[in-house]
Order: structure tokens, then sequence, then C-alpha cells
């Protein structure tokens, strides 16, 4: 299989394999049984995972919070802000494009009474800071913007935007599960408030995450959403997974955020597609990207046909949780692009793993095969031919 959809999930990388597996076998303690050693080995391999993880955010460890994946956090902070702050004010700032997990949040909280701002993006999926600024009322409590996109790979300007945000006293929480150890940035010194993640986008494991939550000098107020023991100062209750911590902590030390091979290979797949196969568009070209993310039309093959004739090759047609549904992806009609074209495109998301070899390989497939299902196609013939309106 050549996998090309590492903005769903990584590979785990064998040093965080090896740093997660004595605490499998031999080292299972219970992370809160401090009366004992095996309790108390947990804790320091735990505290130690915090550490790697604040050094990553330029932040103190105390900044850091264990959940169970970005999802979990991104409830978290909308509901557990929401909960604590609708008194204030019941204004929420994002956009259309954000990740499902922001987006059916939102809508759970606009049935209880949260207003919502949806601010466009343009054709490259950017926003307009200006739309920003001017969106912000006197009961706004929350900017929800997300680092980078996992459809198109688009990297919102969150400097500028958390400097909005301080300006107007708004809180500012970043959705950067697909920007870390993707993008060089300093989180802290960033200005963003909170920030979530989640260990198996930087192969790391499944199932476990977190969030950074700025300390200020008037402390964010977060309801918690998982009740239970002391853990994670009471904001998240249930035991330790201490081995997919652990991970967790391996992955953040070891990540490279510099990706220039994996943008040189991203870059030689787009020209060679563009190139060698006609009527193909790469989505926000021009944007600011990640450097593994690449999302292309090919105009008139639908992914849902493209997609199981690529018998060897994972892709995405969309963000995984999407995927398998037949709804165009909601990011890529934020932009304006319409439902047909938005079901002509296909996500690649390439990662260290990557080869050239693999890359070969998937050009030549999906050449012929898109030429095939246009040589099937009579939409396709009246395409060629002028006549479709
Ligand atoms: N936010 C973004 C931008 C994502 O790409 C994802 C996963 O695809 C999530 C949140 C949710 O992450 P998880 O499924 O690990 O909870």
């Amino acid at each position: 299989m050549i996998y090309l959809d590492n903005n769903a999930t990584t590979r785990i990388d064998d040093a965080v394999l090896h740093a997660m597996l004595p605490f499998l076998r031999e080292d299972y303690g219970n992370a809160s049984s401090l009366q004992h050693r095996m309790g108390r080995t947990a804790h320091q391999a735990i505290e130690q995972a915090r550490q790697s993880l604040a050094k990553y955010f330029g932040c103190s460890p105390h900044e850091i919070y264990f959940t169970s994946g970005a999802t979990e956090s991104v409830n978290l902070v909308l509901r557990g802000i929401f909960d604590r702050y609708q008194s204030i004010g019941k204004h929420i700032i994002t956009t259309k494009s954000e990740h499902k997990a922001v987006l059916t949040t939102l809508e759970g909280l606009e049935k209880k009474g949260a207003e919502i701002t949806y601010l466009s993006v343009d054709a490259n999926g950017n926003i307009n800071l200006l739309d920003l600024e001017s969106s912000i009322r006197k009961d706004t409590i929350l900017i929800c913007l997300m680092h980078a996109n996992n459809e198109t790979g688009i990297i919102h300007p969150i400097e500028e935007i958390a400097q909005i945000a301080i300006k107007n006293q708004v809180l500012f929480f970043s959705d950067t599960t697909q920007a870390i150890g993707k993008v060089q940035i300093n989180y802290f010194s960033s200005g963003v408030d909170i920030c979530c993640f989640s260990a198996h986008k930087l192969h790391g494991p499944k199932g476990i995450g977190g969030v950074f939550i700025r300390r200020k000098s008037r402390p964010i107020q977060i309801e918690p959403l998982i009740t239970g023991g002391k853990q994670e100062k009471s904001l998240r209750g249930g035991t330790y997974n201490t081995p997919a911590i652990v991970g967790m902590g391996k992955a953040f030390e070891i990540t490279n955020k510099n990706n220039i091979e994996v943008e040189k290979l991203r870059n030689y797949l787009e020209q060679r597609l563009t190139q060698e196969i006609e009527e193909t568009i790469i989505h926000s070209q021009i944007a600011s990207r990640l450097s593994n993310t690449t999302n292309i039309l090919f105009k008139h093959v639908k992914s849902a046909e493209l997609m199981p004739k690529l018998a060897n090759i994972a892709v995405s047609s969309g963000s995984a949780c999407v995927s398998g549904d037949r709804d165009p992806s909601h990011v890529l009609l934020s932009m304006g692009i319409s439902p047909e074209d938005a079901q002509c495109s296909i996500r690649f998301s390439l990662s260290k793993y990557t080869t050239i070899e693999e890359l070969d390989s998937t050009i030549n497939e999906i050449k012929s095969t898109v030429q095939k299902i246009r040589n099937d196609s009579p939409i396709w013939q009246l395409y060629k031919a002028n006549l479709l309106t």
C-alpha cells in the first residue's frame, strides 16, 4: 500500500513505540497511585512527557493538559468556555472551513443559545482579517480559528489573529491539530490562548492528545467535560493512559518541523500530475500551505469513482470523518468551489516516510485511471466538445 493519507493519521515512529513498550509490559502502575514505586514511575514518565510538550509549545508544563485527542480537546474548550462565559457573552467567531469537530460542537452550542459568526473564506481558503476584527462584538467570548486546514493545508496567520484577539480582549482558541510537527512556530510567543492536538497526526499513538491553555493574570475558565478523579487539576478526570502519553511525549520530542524534503516531494507530485493530466487544478496553490498537503481537482472524474480503482494507494476525498458519505467537502464548498468540482477533488498528504518511487507509481496509476474514466465518460466528451454549460 502506498500511504498518502497522513493528514488522517500517521504510521507510528519506531522510537515512539519503543518508548511506550515498557509502560505496557512492566511499568503498568497507575500514575495516580503515588504510594508505591510503580505508580511513581508512571507519574514521572507522564511529567517528563508533559515537559516535552511544554518545550514544543514554548510554555510551562503547567499549561499542558492531556485528553484522548483533538476531538475531545475541541469539545472541552468550546463547551467548557461557553458554559463558564455565557453569562458575559454568547458570541463566538469561526469559519465554515473548520474541522467537523469544531463545527458540530458549535452547532450543538447554537441550540443552547450561542450566537456564531461564520467568517467567509476566499477562493484559496483565506479569511479576511478586517472581517474578523469588524465581526467582534461586545459580547464576543471566543475566536475559534484553526491554524492549518486538514483538507487543503492552508495556514491561517495565527500571530496576526492573536494580536486582534488581544487588542479586543477576546480569547483565541486555535485548532492546531494539523499544524503541529509541520509548521515552524512557537505557540507561546504567537499569542494564541489555547491550542489542541492529537498525537497520531505526528507519528504518535492514537487516542491521546491534549490542550495548551495559557496561564493568564485573569485565568481562563473552562468547565470540565469529563469529571471524576482530580487528574489534570480536575479539568479531565480518568486514569492516565501512561503508554500513550509517553508515546506522545516522544513523538513531540522527535518531530522535525523542517519539512523541506517532504515539500520537495509534494511539489514533484503536483508538478507531474498537473503537467501530465489535462484539466487538473491544485486547490489553494498560491496560499501559504502545509508542506505535506495537496488537494487536487481532476475535472469530471468523481473521487468516489477514482479512489476505489486505486487499489494500492491510500488517499482521501476530504477529511477522514466525511469520506464514506457522499457529501462534497464542506471545506471546498466554503471556498466557493462547485459541488461538482469538490466531488472530483482528492487530498494527498505525505509524510517523512513517503518516497519518490511511491510517488512515481502513484502518478502512473492515477494517470491511466483518470484517462480510462474520462474515455468512458459522456460528460467528459461533452465537456471536451464545449457542449457543457
Ligand atoms: N482538528 C483537525 C484539524 C483535524 O484534522 C482532526 C483530525 O482529522 C481533528 C481535529 C480531530 O482529531 P482526532 O480525530 O484525533 O480527535
